[in-house]
């Protein structure tokens, strides 16, 4: 008798449902267990699908409902307070096609990785918030706040950068660690800003640091990410209202060149403050039929640019390794070694940058002086290469040993 694999997944952002479809490509059945009512929430403001990100979701052929979705952004212009030009960053490599990295609203490439998940057939339910998970004789249970449960022979936890299956697998796993950045941003419009559509600039601001993209309909999108050197307490910077904020980034930008105060001044709504927190090293991703892939695993801090990258070539790389090796523990131990250098030398790199973004007044002077440099050497460095040109080759198949 064959045994048809049934794994659950728990969460339905990023990296549930492109683990959903990539395990259905290699013969596993799976369920999503949503821990949100309706959608996966539409928390976040927007982020890039580097070139990487993009080339992982064709391999599933799940590619052009994200690309229809957002708008290419190939590099960044940097500048500081002064408006002084301090060199373009790119990010990510042009694809075969000419294909490169997008700029995409977070709700929406939720939105379309869901439909598409969806659309093939993979089941999604919602209002199902984990709680509580155990290994059987034969598998594993799965149990949920509303009382329910759900049995399959693995479990992935794809539940986000404050996972709950992560704590199950270590209950002495560290806890996320804060960058000392909060951050804020929204969507303007009627500002007319001095780029091409297209285009995004990133400004190291003289108090905090300021970046903005314009989309091809005109709508500018902003984030603002600014010091704050203690770690808010959980609802803390949340609980302070839109107004005041707006009142303090006013304040903040107030003597940076750009067009920071003009598009916070014409921004309807701001997203609600919150705290940066990554997770650059979690010692235990996996423990008998149990599994955590994505910010669960791994969160790197959103100056990276590769959470949601790293996220879908995650589900690829393990859903082979669940279609090649025997048991869920052997798949688990490859998946490791193969993902986790990779993914944590992505996350130190981002954690660099973000000390420059809350630079005092000496260290602003030389890192103004030595960016252009770095810029131009990281441009063609091999760790520049090693974060876009990664690509998965479905068919062949993964040996044991890494
Ligand atoms: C401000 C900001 C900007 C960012 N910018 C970028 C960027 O430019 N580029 C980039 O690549 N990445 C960026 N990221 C990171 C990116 O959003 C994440 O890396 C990515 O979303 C991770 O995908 P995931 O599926 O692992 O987790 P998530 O997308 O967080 O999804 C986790 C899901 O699990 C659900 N869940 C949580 N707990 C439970 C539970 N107990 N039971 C059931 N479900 C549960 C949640 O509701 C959620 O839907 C940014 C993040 C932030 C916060």
């Amino acid at each position: 008798m064959t045994h048809t694999r049934t794994a659950l997944i728990v969460g339905g952002g990023i990296a549930g449902p492109v683990t959903a479809m990539a395990l259905q490509k290699a013969g596993i059945d799976s369920v999503v267990y949503e821990a949100h009512p309706t959608g996966a929430g539409s928390i976040g403001l927007f982020l890039t699908l580097g070139s990487n990100g993009v080339d992982a979701l064709r391999v599933l052929g799940a590619d052009k409902p994200a690309l229809a979705a957002g708008f290419p952004t190939p590099g960044i212009t940097l500048r500081n307070g002064a408006g002084k030009y301090l060199g373009v960053s790119r990010t990510g490599q042009s694809l075969p096609d000419g294909t490169t990295s997008q700029t995409i609203k977070r709700a929406d490439l939720y939105r379309v990785l869901h439909e598409e998940a969806c659309r093939r057939g993979v089941r999604v339910e919602h209002g199902k918030r984990l709680v509580g998970a155990e290994e059987t004789p034969d598998g594993v249970r799965a149990m949920f706040a509303d009382g329910s449960e759900a049995a399959g022979d693995l479990l992935i936890g794809c539940d986000g950068i404050h996972s709950s299956v992560r704590r199950i697998i270590d209950p002495a796993a560290p806890a996320p660690t804060y960058a000392g950045l909060i951050t804020t941003g929204g969507y303007a419009r009627g500002v007319q800003v001095d780029t091409e559509p297209g285009s995004y600039e990133m400004i190291f601001g003289k108090r905090a640091f300021f970046g903005f993209a314009k989309a091809p309909d005109g709508e500018v999108w902003w984030f603002a990410n600014v010091p704050h050197r203690r770690e808010p307490a959980r609802g803390e910077v949340e609980a302070i209202s839109g107004d005041e904020w707006r009142r303090r980034l006013l304040q903040l930008y107030a003597d940076d060149a750009g067009p920071a105060v003009p598009l916070i001044q014409a921004t309807q709504e701001m997203m609600p403050m919150s705290p940066i927190h990554a997770i650059p090293h979690l010692p235990t991703w996996h423990k008998g039929r149990m599994v955590v892939i994505g910010d669960a695993a791994h969160a790197p801090s959103p100056t990276s640019g590769q959470g949601a990258s790293l996220s879908i070539e995650d589900a690829i790389v393990l859903a082979k390794c669940l279609r090649d090796l025997p048991s869920p523990q052997a798949a688990f131990a490859r998946f490791e070694a193969a993902r986790r250098p990779r993914v944590e030398r992505i996350i130190k790199a981002a954690a660099r940058i973000n000390n420059s973004k809350a630079a005092g007044p000496v260290a602003r002077v030389f890192r103004d002086a030595m960016l252009p440099m770095i810029l131009k050497m990281v441009a063609d460095s091999k760790a520049h290469r090693q974060t876009y040109d990664y690509h998965i080759d479905w068919d062949p198949s993964i040996p044991a040993a890494a």
